[in-house]
């Protein structure tokens, strides 16, 4: 699975002069039927760029560059994964880049030539998911963690000094411990503060975890400065000594997962409470999928079960549930398994964010929903382009377009 820095580093990948070829392949895994799916796909999306590799506009240096990246990404990814998500190979072997990630989420299989990798549908995946930061404290050592998407990998350890029993010993009256021993590990909270200020500083991380011992955890928390405690998401009891790496990631797991939750269902009331008061927000597919089809959306939020057939216009992107003609355009409609895959993909393309709702909330007999940029104008219907009369003088606004089907 990718990590943080991985990401950072193809983020800064440059070709130099040299094509840089970004592919994404979507996997299902093999279920008997369509057995080498994977690989065709991949063989499929290289045919499209060897043209481009063996003769053409290109100067020398990148025809063989780009010769070595079609033999090499063939080679990497000759076997079917075992899990669902997607591949992204980003590949300039002129320059010795070489960058392959699994994805935990299907993408749109695409391949891209260029001077910089394609990062959107990365980005758009990885949006998802939170960076972590966690610190475990005990006895003057602090353990901070990165956990990041399956991952969990350890940053560093701050130890400082603190009194342990035979500091005790003989000399220091009782209440003079007592305060030095205070002392020692207020210093190394602070210490440990300002560490985590500077990792948050840097853009790294989304959230925070504090784990540790029962008692010391909320003495700990009492020194997170108000920036730190706005990121914190929860803190969870572990036996630094014994604790394994995955031990934290687990803790961590359950509490972000707990945090996203309550997350998703903030953002399902944000967007019912949006559209109950006529602002811009979009509920149900054709109202979502039209909001698309205008590059209209914010964020999308997608019930994790919906799959739905429909239909998308290739020429203007028009997506709809059904229809044989496109209604912007009047090209005819490409049938689609999963109008609500497309969809996601329209979104990211478009700068937008998904967000998928695992939890049950209210959005589930609608399936998605969005905000929007911006109100939507009225829906065209198949064969009556803007012919529709909005009749009597109800005062009804026409903000939220007239196919509106209310429940489904
Ligand atoms: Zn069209």
């Amino acid at each position: 699975m990718i990590t943080q820095e991985q990401v950072d580093r193809i983020l800064r990948l440059n070709g130099n002069g040299l094509p840089l070829v970004s592919l994404y392949v979507p996997a299902d895994p093999p279920q008997g039927t369509g057995r080498r799916a994977f690989s065709t796909r991949v063989a499929s999306l290289l045919d499209r760029i060897r043209p481009l590799a063996e003769n053409g506009s290109l100067d020398r240096a990148a025809r063989l560059s780009l010769r070595e990246d079609i033999a090499r990404i063939e080679k990497f990814l000759e076997e079917e994964p075992q899990r669902p998500g997607a591949a992204a190979v980003f590949c300039c072997s002129g320059r010795d880049i070489y960058e392959e990630v699994w994805l935990p989420r299907r993408t749109r299989e695409r391949v891209v030539v260029d001077a910089d990798p394609y990062v959107r549908p990365l980005l758009g995946v990885l949006d998802e998911y939170y960076r972590t930061c966690a610190v475990v404290v005990h006895k003057g050592v602090g353990q901070v963690w990165e956990c990041y998407l399956d991952q969990v990998r350890e940053l560093e350890v701050i130890r400082d000094r603190v009194l342990r029993k035979h500091d005790y010993a003989d000399g220091y009256a009782e209440y003079r411990v007592r305060n030095k021993a205070d002392e020692l590990s207020k210093r190394h909270y602070r210490r440990l503060v300002a560490e985590l200020k500077q990792l948050f500083a840097g853009g790294g991380y989304d959230l925070l975890a504090v784990g540790g011992v029962a008692h010391e955890v909320p003495v700990f928390v009492d020194f997170l400065t108000r920036d730190l405690k706005d990121r914190l998401v929860g803190t969870f009891a572990i036996d630094r000594e014994s604790a394994t790496p995955a031990d934290v990631r687990q803790k961590v797991q359950e509490v972000v997962s707990e945090y996203d939750h309550q997350e998703q269902r903030r953002l399902v009331g944000e967007i019912l409470e949006a559209k109950a008061a006529r602002k811009r927000a979009a509920v149900g597919l054709d109202e979502t999928l039209w909001a698309a089809s205008l590059a209209a959306i914010q964020t999308l939020t997608v019930d994790d079960e919906a799959v739905v057939p429909g239909v998308v216009c290739d020429r203007d992107g028009l997506l709809a549930r059904s229809g044989k003609t496109c209604p912007l355009c009047g090209e005819p409609l490409r049938e689609v398994p999963d109008v609500v895959d497309e969809l996601t993909e329209t979104v990211i393309d478009d700068g937008g964010e998904v967000r998928h709702i695992e939890v049950e909330t209210d959005l589930r007999p609608h399936q998605v929903g969005a905000l929007l940029r911006f109100a939507l104008p009225p829906q065209p219907t198949e064969g009556s382009q803007g012919s529709q009369e909005s009749q009597g003088s109800q005062g009804s606004q026409g903000a939220e377009g007239p196919e509106g089907s209310q429940g489904s």
